[in-house]
């Protein structure tokens, strides 16, 4: 057993492919643990992380992947320094891990190729976590508690069986890497516009038809994955359209013709309302909406090469170019112009 040391000066204890069922450092002076900041067990026939880990107090990185790990003992939250945890392809699920593990300060977690089936509600409590991976694992769900993480850099949850993404997740200023494919998600709620840092968001291998309109904001994405979604291909317009109520074609006239209105003239509640108005996208409407809209799904070019399906609301029927299922919308364009084309470097559709 040899410590060794890094090139950037930690010292490195690697046991790694050793066939090690069970684990001893009896071998090791108190002052040898005392030093290792890396441990090194992959590959290995671990069933259980014992407590003896815990003898490496200044351990600062612990890697335990590719054993049969079922159970991770409490001891390990006496490792007050650790901040890197690796436990990728073992046998872990919602019940292996210390019920205390949200007190430690760690950074990176890795457990991909696990069985969890929960996102293990620990991590949520780590408000120090940069990075998570959970790929290949069972989650159906992502918790909106996920706003708590808020220096979360990267999220890997690809391999999964996600059917929907919180709008909650949208509230991570510090997010850049989003990792979402191979899931089952069939809609992105547009409150991920909201992700100012993202700069990657890998969403192939779901089941999304459309976009919607408001990812075009995201200024510092730079790759955009989508191949193997049912993606519309030709031009979609979605017929359902509830007639807007007296109240919203009232409020509409109040807004679109910008008729004077003061507090003093009207009960809080239509104040309230007539702030709500949303505008009508469409350039040469110059319309607003309030509840009443058609849901519209438009072709916009990215990288002058892709056409993808976006959606977004319109006033009314009317106010969509007119075209047919075979034309894809040559006459829709009139915005394509707002697609931001020289920030996004790579959209991968095929
Ligand atoms: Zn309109």
């Amino acid at each position: 057993m040899e410590v060794h040391e890094s090139s950037e000066g930690e010292s490195i204890l690697d046991l790694s492919r050793l066939n090690l069922e069970t684990l001893s450092f009896d071998h090791l002076s108190e002052e040898k643990k005392k030093e290792t900041q890396m441990l090194f067990l992959p590959y290995n026939r671990l069933t259980v992380l014992p407590g003896c880990i815990s003898l490496f107090s200044s351990l600062s990185w612990l890697d335990v992947s590719n054993n049969g790990l079922a159970f991770i003992c409490d001891d390990i939250l006496r490792l007050s320094n650790l901040k890197t945890f690796v436990a990728k392809n073992n046998r872990l699920d919602e019940s292996s891990l210390p019920k205390d593990l949200g007190t430690m300060s760690l950074e990176v977690v890795n457990f991909s190729g696990n069985r969890f089936e929960e996102f293990p509600h620990q991590f949520l409590q780590l408000h120090t976590l940069q990075s998570i991976s959970l790929g290949g694992n069972r989650l159906k769900g992502i918790p909106p508690e996920i706003e708590n993480l808020t220096s979360l850099e990267l999220l890997y949850l690809g391999g999964n069986n996600i059917t929907s993404i919180p709008p909650e997740l949208a509230n991570l200023p510090k997010l850049s890497y989003l990792v979402l494919c191979d899931n089952r998600i069939q809609s992105i709620p547009p409150q991920l516009a909201q992700l100012h840092s993202l700069r990657s968001l890998s969403l192939h291998n779901n089941l999304l038809t459309y976009l919607p309109r408001e990812i075009v904001s995201l200024v510092h994405l730079q790759e955009l994955s989508l191949r193997g979604n049912p993606l519309v291909v030709r031009f979609v317009k979605d017929l359902t359209y509830d007639p807007p109520s007296l109240l919203e074609l009232a409020g509409r006239t109040v807004k679109s013709r910008n008729i004077p209105y003061f507090a003093e003239d009207l009960p809080d509640n239509l104040i309230t309302y007539l702030d709500l108005a949303s505008k009508c996208p469409n350039p040469k409407c110059g319309g607003v909406y309030f509840d009443s809209c058609v849901r519209h799904i438009k072709f916009v070019d990215f990288c002058g090469k892709y056409r993808l399906p976006l959606m977004h609301y319109l006033c009314s029927p009317e106010c969509s170019s007119p075209c047919s299922s075979s034309s894809q919308s040559d006459a829709d364009s009139e915005d394509e112009s707002s697609v931001p084309v020289h920030r996004l470097q790579k959209v991968l559709l095929g």
